[in-house]
Order: structure tokens, then sequence, then C-alpha cells
């Protein structure tokens, strides 16, 4: 066998055997592949905020989650962290392998951020492929460059767009949905945009949403997007 393959057994069996309610403070106490660890630590990432202490370990061991927590908290990494690992351990890279995580931001600008922290922390030996699908290129364009994708970060009505038009996009590999700034996505308007989303996904899936705010369209939007999911709510120290 390759070498590569018996690293990934190893970490697949390291993620079982870890306890996701064990105070986790530095990420590299985590069961995490090689190529994060070193892109984490060129980018001087070291230890967890904590936000990312009790969104990480569950996310890694497949959960969905519903996590609250103020801006500047860390919620990129808490999800950014599982997306790459989840799909490094499920082998779901290269062109062949088709979309693994579909992360849905508010904003191009904010979409553009998370893409951003994805390049710095993926820099280190990860062989995905990831792109953004936020307009402002042609749909034909876009339709190339998501073919080839897996990982992909979108605005919700661009993406929608692409589900409902481009025939042969095809999302049947897809094992993680994220929904970030779920209260601003509800807030400009995007409900829908987001119920016809999720219409189109596989049901089995994992889905991580995080808010800002905790409000009651934000749980209606989880109550339809996420499966018996761990809560996890951060507050400042008073
Ligand atoms: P949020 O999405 O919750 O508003 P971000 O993910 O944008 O927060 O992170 C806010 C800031 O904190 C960013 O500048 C980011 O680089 C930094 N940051 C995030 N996680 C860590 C960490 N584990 N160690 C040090 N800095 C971090
Ligand atoms: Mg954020």
């Amino acid at each position: 066998r390759k070498r590569e393959d018996v690293d990934v057994e190893a970490l697949q069996q390291a993620v079982a055997a870890l306890d996701a309610k064990a105070d986790h403070t530095s990420f590299d106490s985590l069961p995490l592949s090689e190529p994060t660890k070193a892109g984490l630590k060129s980018a001087h990432f070291t230890t967890l905020t904590d936000i990312q202490r009790r969104a990480i370990p569950l996310a890694l061991k497949g959960c969905d989650i519903l996590g609250a927590a103020k801006t500047g908290s860390g919620k990129t990494l808490a999800f950014l962290v599982p997306v790459l690992e989840n799909l490094y351990r499920a082998q779901c890279v290269g062109a062949d392998a088709g979309l693994g995580a579909m992360i849905v931001s508010p904003t191009r600008e904010l979409a553009i951020q998370i893409f951003e922290v994805l390049k710095k922390v993926g820099r280190k030996g990860h062989l995905f492929a990831a792109g953004l699908i936020i307009g402002g290129k042609s749909l034909q364009e876009e339709r190339d460059g998501l073919a080839r994708m897996n990982i992909v970060v979108c605005t919700p009505g661009r993406i929608l767009q692409h589900l409902s038009q481009t025939a042969g996009f095809n999302v049947d590999s897809l094992q993680m949905l994220v929904l970030d700034e779920a209260d601003r996505i509800l807030d400009m308007g995007f409900q829908r945009d987001v119920d016809a989303i999720i219409e189109y996904l596989p049901q089995d899936r994992q889905t991580v949403l995080f808010s800002a705010t905790q409000t009651k369209r934000v749980a209606d939007l989880a109550r339809l997007s996420l499966r018996d999911p761990e809560y996890i709510s951060v507050h400042e120290a008073a």
C-alpha cells in the first residue's frame, strides 16, 4: 500500500478515537493531517479559540453543528479545518472526486475572505481544488471551474443559479454544507434561495451552520437543514 493510504487510515482511527468533549487547546493535540498541520503552522495558528475548541472536534467526527459566536471569535477556521480534514480522510480530492464541500456566505466580500483563509491553510501540500462562485465572471467561466472543484465557496443566489441552470453540475458527492453568517444570509433575504439550495443537495451529508446571533429565523433554518445538531454557543466572559 501507498504510504499515503496508511496515513489516512491512521488518521481515520485517531478521529474515531477522539474524545470530542475533551478540551483541546492546541491544533497539535488534534488528529489532523500533515498538510493541515503545516498550513496552520505556516499561518501562525497554534492555539484554538473557544468556538474552535468546541466545534472542531465534533465537526471532525461528522456531527452537524449549530454554532453561535460573535464576530471575530474565529468561526472561519472552526469550519475550514473540518472541511479540509473530512475531505482529506474521505480522499475526496482531485478532478474525479467531485464536489465534496459547499460553503455558503452572505456576501462576495466575505466569500473572498473565507477563500483567502482556505488558500492560506491549504497551501502546504493539500491537493484539493477550491474555487469561488460569487458572480463577477461569466456563468460559462464559472461552470468550467465548478466542474473540477472539490470545495466551493459561494454566495446563495449565484450557486442556486448553477444548481438550477447548469446541466451536469453534479452534487451527488457532496459531504459537507457550511452556512456561514446564517443570520446575515437571512437578513439579506436569501431564505428562499437557501431552502432551494438544500433541496438540491444529498440528504446524507454533514451540515455546519454558524451565526453571530441566535434568532428565530436561524432556528427555523437550522430545523430545515441540520440533523440532530450539537448546539454550541460561546459567549464573552462577563
Ligand atoms: P469570525 O468569523 O468569528 O468573525 P474569523 O474567523 O474571521 O472570525 O477570525 C477573526 C480573526 O481571528 C482573524 O483575524 C483570524 O485570523 C484570527 N484567528 C482565528 N482563529 C485564530 C487562532 N486559532 N489563533 C489566532 N488567531 C486566530
Ligand atoms: Mg466569519
